[in-house]
């Protein structure tokens, strides 16, 4: 069903139905995770597609609902707590964005499936503390800072490292796993090294114990099939879904 009431540009002078649009890049994308998948010996259906909707309208999120798409994922928490309501109730939704500790309980009230960027102990710390108060167990992922920039969020290996024992005794959290958003690289195989190092990373921690950290979420818009090689089992994918975002 094609709803003509929402268009969208794509490039100068070519138009299509936004609806057309998000049902095709959903069946282009999720054939190139399965030639992904098949490309690294790795088995059908190993990896997760997290439809990131921020700065989308909720009639876009629903064109990719009736497409089947039930994960998502929101940056901001105040907009997540906009658009959460409106959609319906089998959808999951992950918190990819960073988190201050002041709007730590309300994101756990919000009923997130995953809260993808626990960024520092003291997060950590904080997160546990507030799932145990409201008597739940907050799942999360670790943000890894793999390229250990400055300026970015997120443990470096060698601080994730040294704060293992005390993440893990932390008791209202279940760590699923790590994430990382590596610097940006003009082509694909840039990122390739950084997740490399994500998956390497995990592999160490698991043999620390006592977690299994089944997730690792890497990959984006550009090089999520390069993510999908090196062991990503979510790849967190905007803009090829949905088009241009405009964040005004
Ligand atoms: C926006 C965003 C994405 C998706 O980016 P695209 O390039 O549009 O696919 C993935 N992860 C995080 C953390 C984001 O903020």
């Amino acid at each position: 069903m094609q709803n003509t009431a929402f268009f969208l540009a794509l490039g100068e002078g070519v138009w299509y139905d936004a609806a057309m649009y998000i049902q095709d890049q959903l069946q282009e994308i999720k054939a190139s995770i399965a030639a992904a998948e098949r490309r690294a010996g790795r088995p059908a259906g190993s990896v997760k597609l997290l439809a990131v909707s921020k700065t989308f309208p909720v009639e876009d999120i629903m064109q990719a609902y009736n497409d089947g798409q039930r994960l998502f994922g929101e940056n901001r928490l105040q907009e997540a707590m906009g658009k959460m309501p409106e959609m319906p109730g089998d959808c999951e939704w992950h918190l990819i964005g960073p988190l201050q500790r002041n709007k730590v309980r309300k994101a756990l009230e919000q009923g997130f499936g995953l809260l993808q960027a626990v960024d520092s102990l003291r997060l950590a710390e904080t997160v546990s503390r507030i799932a145990g108060e409201l008597g739940c167990t907050a799942r999360i992922l670790l943000e890894v800072n793999v390229d250990a920039e400055e300026s970015k969020h997120g443990f470096t290996p060698a601080e994730l490292l040294e704060s293992w024992a005390q993440l893990v005794a932390l008791p209202y959290l279940e760590i699923r796993g790590l994430m990382c958003i590596p610097a940006p690289s003009e082509a694909p195989e840039g990122a390739r090294p950084a997740f490399r190092a994500l998956r390497e990373l995990a592999e160490r921690l698991r043999a620390c114990g006592p977690l299994p950290l089944p997730e690792l979420s890497m990959g984006m818009s550009h090089d999520y099939a390069v993510a999908v090689e090196e062991g990503a089992t979510i790849v967190r994918v905007g803009s090829a879904i949905f088009g241009k975002r405009d964040y005004r």
